[in-house]
């Protein structure tokens, strides 16, 4: 049984779409969870794919928040898209990201380096799902303005470069209960990955909110981190979960099932999901 908890699609900052992206899943996996980032548009599309190609899909989204001084994206399970607490959050959520495009375009021009906000929308092949910096990663790449994704990110996206601008996100425990409330579960994304890692005590306080996850096996964990995110789930009573944080083209190294999560803690967190995933 090979399950991967984590992928993104055209939805957000995937390279494929709900439909293609199931259809690939389905070569090698049994479940595969679809996590677009403070969306759950794809969710429908997804369905219909995982029907058609006899694989189980777990609609799941990926929120970002913000927890003391580091972001942290949570992933949630299970839930009910249309509870009044979680639509409020991610309308939110939605507005920060559009509002950030234009102020982003506005430093970037400042050092010489003019896109216009199609530009960048039109890397985004589904209309009604999120956009982010990556979009303005690969407008950056399609105008010739730098070799690579991750270049874009290195001189001029990531905090601490020119063109970075902050944008609102609900506090980590806020976006726990919201999810907790339309009856779905919560796992904590690379905890410990590049964003800024959440230290022992943050993690306690985040499973006292009712967090029901950690996702340890992660490219962005080195086997070290792995196992003291294992040891520290085991000790919280919480599970651990594996995923691959698939992107399409847009990420390398982070192919469909290259980590997963076992039946016992896919059943686990289910099992607390009124919603059944
Ligand atoms: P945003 O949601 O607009 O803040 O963009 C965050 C997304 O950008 C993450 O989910 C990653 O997919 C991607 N990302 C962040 N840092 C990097 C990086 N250094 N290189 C490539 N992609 C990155
Ligand atoms: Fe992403
Ligand atoms: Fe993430
Ligand atoms: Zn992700």
């Amino acid at each position: 049984m090979r399950i991967d908890l984590h992928t993104h699609s055209t939805c957000s900052d995937g390279t494929d779409t709900p439909a293609e992206l199931v259809a690939k899943a389905a070569r090698s996996l049994d479940v595969v969870a679809l996590t677009d980032h403070d969306t759950t548009h794809g969710w429908a599309e997804a369905l219909a794919a995982a029907e058609h190609h006899s694989i189980r899909l777990v609609r799941g989204i990926e929120l970002s928040t913000r927890h003391g001084s580091t972001g942290q994206h949570l992933l949630g399970y299970g839930f009910d898209p249309n509870h009044p607490e979680l639509v409020a959050l991610l309308g939110k959520g939605v507005e920060a990201r559009d509002g950030r495009i234009p102020a982003i375009l506005a430093r970037l021009a400042t050092l010489g380096l003019e896109l216009d906000e199609h530009a960048v929308l039109e890397q985004s092949r589904a209309s009604g799902g999120t956009v982010g910096r990556p979009h303005v990663a690969s407008a950056l790449v399609a105008a010739g303005y730098v070799r690579d994704v991750e270049t874009a990110f290195d001189h001029y996206l990531k905090p601490g470069r020119p063109g970075y601008v902050e944008r609102y996100a609900p506090s980590t425990v806020e976006a726990i209960r919201a999810i907790s409330a339309a009856g779905g579960v919560t796992v904590i994304a690379h905890p410990r990955g590049a964003r800024g890692a959440l230290g022992d005590r943050a993690l306690e306080e985040l499973v006292a909110a009712g967090l029901a996850g950690v996702e340890v096996d992660h490219q962005e964990h080195d086997p070290t981190t792995r196992e003291e995110l294992r040891g520290l789930a085991a000790d919280l009573g919480v599970v651990a979960t594996g995923s691959s944080d698939y992107h399409g083209t847009r990420k390398t190294d982070h192919d469909l099932g290259c980590n997963t999560t076992s039946p016992e803690a896919l059943e686990e967190l289910l099992d607390a999901a009124a919603h059944g995933g």
